[in-house]
């Protein structure tokens, strides 16, 4: 299920404040943080993006 258009564009990793990457297409749906030292990535429920740290995959 594609996120709502321009949804992106305002989310932030709620860690580090950077921009986050739709990862939406890949088999699991994922929004990664692009931030350098952070990386982390968020689950999306039902389209519904969950930007919780303590829910965020930790990269490596
Ligand atoms: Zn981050």
């Amino acid at each position: 299920m594609p996120l709502e258009a321009g949804l992106l564009e305002i989310l932030a990793c709620p860690a580090c404040h950077a921009p986050l990457d739709d990862a939406t297409a890949a088999e699991t749906p994922e929004l990664i943080c692009t931030g350098k030292d952070c990386g982390l990535a968020y689950p999306v429920r039902d389209g519904i993006p969950v930007l919780l740290v303590d829910e965020a995959r930790r990269p490596g």
